[in-house]
């Protein structure tokens, strides 16, 4: 994650996209439309979501198996889904770079508090 946190750095530097640190109201408009971004993406993710629903539905009505038709969904969506994973994967490691958080740390930070938490949910099925 260091890795990507230091490439986007760099990238971002090339592409001149860094979020503005110039004053409070052009970093505050510069983190507003980089969140707009971030969450145009994540809206991105559930279009590649829809069209592998319907790709695997018209399948099913056509006669396949579900899990089949599901499973050449998955095959079909897995290259678009791939890209928008890391548009959204960009735009958080810049948030991280501008708050200078290491994000790895901060990951296996949360995941362990997850798994610590009191009120987690609780899961029906057995694996
Ligand atoms: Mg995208």
């Amino acid at each position: 994650m260091k890795e990507m946190q230091t490439f986007l750095k760099k990238y971002h530097e090339e592409m001149n996209w860094e979020i503005s640190n110039e004053s409070y109201e052009k970093t505050r408009a510069s983190l507003l439309n980089n969140y707009m971004l971030l969450t145009t993406e994540v809206a991105e993710v559930a279009e590649e979501l829809r069209k592998a629903f319907n790709f695997t539905h018209s399948h099913i009505l056509n006669g396949m198996k579900d899990s089949e038709a599901f499973d050449l969904a998955k095959e079909n969506a897995k290259e678009d889904l791939g890209k928008e994973f890391a548009d959204c994967l960009a735009y958080m490691i810049k948030f991280a770079n501008y708050f200078e958080i290491d994000l790895e740390e901060s990951f296996y930070k949360k995941m362990d508090e997850v798994k610590n938490r009191k009120n987690r949910d609780v899961s029906l099925s057995r694996k």
